[in-house]
């Protein structure tokens, strides 16, 4: 019989999961399928308690509950702890397991395209969940200087003691530093105009990282093109985190030319044409 997974969420009609699901089990022959649950916040205990007594194997989180659903489960991993979300759960005999696979996505799209964050200076965009797991894994790799950016600094400052946080007015005056990651949804489609920094503040860096995958280059990265920085969208990240779920699902380690393979198939399916 198939094993079962799939994404916890409250609405899941445009997620992308169930295809990038249906290329791993094909790559990798896990007998699978990957099915939405929409679950409301009222119904988020229930759904768990049910999920792990119909036996499936373990389900993806995503907005809103990669914070609640913490509350429900018996173990949440190291990472996860830190983080303070999840967006995967595994159900491993009777025990119900929280982790952040955005985290390991994160950590392999840089090995992927040969970023090495230690030591480094970084700027990021946003303070949002996805943030909370790039600053973690940068933290957890010795990066030298990490400052947020923010819209609104005392919000910022409230969720995230202990940081260096500034605000986009801050930018202009900021030094050269090495990488810029965007952890905001400006630019996404529809809204493919937006960009929230400028091309002169682009250029105060070498590389740019867009979490965005839709459109394949945002404005930022048309901006870090141009200005011939290394630029990396967030297409593989996405793919890399529904990899890491699988491997923690089923307790194997898939190779990283199955991962490209994987990845390949997905960035085809998205943009059309191959990956370079
Ligand atoms: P989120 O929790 O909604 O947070 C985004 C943060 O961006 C907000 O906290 C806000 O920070 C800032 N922001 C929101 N709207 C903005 C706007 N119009 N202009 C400028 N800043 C804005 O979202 P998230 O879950 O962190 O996700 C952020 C982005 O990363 C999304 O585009 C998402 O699709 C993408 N993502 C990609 C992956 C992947 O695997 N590639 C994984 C996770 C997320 P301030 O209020 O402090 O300014």
């Amino acid at each position: 019989m198939k094993s079962l997974y799939g994404l916890l969420g409250e609405k899941l009609s445009h997620s992308f999961s169930p295809q990038i699901h249906s290329f791993i089990f094909d790559e990798t022959k896990i007998d699978g399928s990957y099915h939405l649950f929409e679950v409301s916040g009222n119904e988020l205990k229930e759904a768990i308690k049910g999920l792990k007594v119909l036996g499936i194997k373990g389900v993806n989180v995503t907005i809103p509950h990669k914070i609640d659903a913490m509350k429900y489960l018996d173990i949440i991993s190291d990472e996860a702890k830190k983080i303070k979300a999840i967006n995967t759960i595994c159900f491993k005999g009777n025990k119900t397991i929280g982790y952040n696979t955005d985290y390991y996505g994160f950590g392999m799209m840089l090995y992927k395209y040969n970023i090495d964050v230690k030591n480094k200076r970084i700027v990021i965009l946003g303070t949002g969940g996805a943030s909370r797991a790039v600053v973690q894994y940068l933290l957890d790799k010795g990066s030298k200087e990490i400052i947020f950016i923010t819209r609104n600094l005392k919000k910022a400052q409230k969720k995230l003691s202990g940081y260096k946080i500034l605000t986009y007015n801050d930018l202009e005056h900021l030094k050269e530093k090495d990488i810029l990651i965007n952890c905001t949804p400006c630019g996404m489609y529809p809204n493919v105009e937006d960009c929230p920094v400028d091309k002169q503040v682009v250029s105060k860096f070498k590389v740019a990282i867009d979490l965005i995958y839709n459109p394949e280059k945002t404005l930022l990265l048309k901006y870090s093109k141009e200005l011939n920085l290394k630029s990396i969208n967030g297409l593989y990240m996405l793919v890399a985190q529904a990899i890491k779920s699988e491997e923690l699902w089923n307790n194997i380690d898939i190779e990283s030319d199955v991962v490209n393979e994987i990845y390949d198939r997905v960035y085809s399916l998205l943009y059309g044409g191959k990956s370079i």
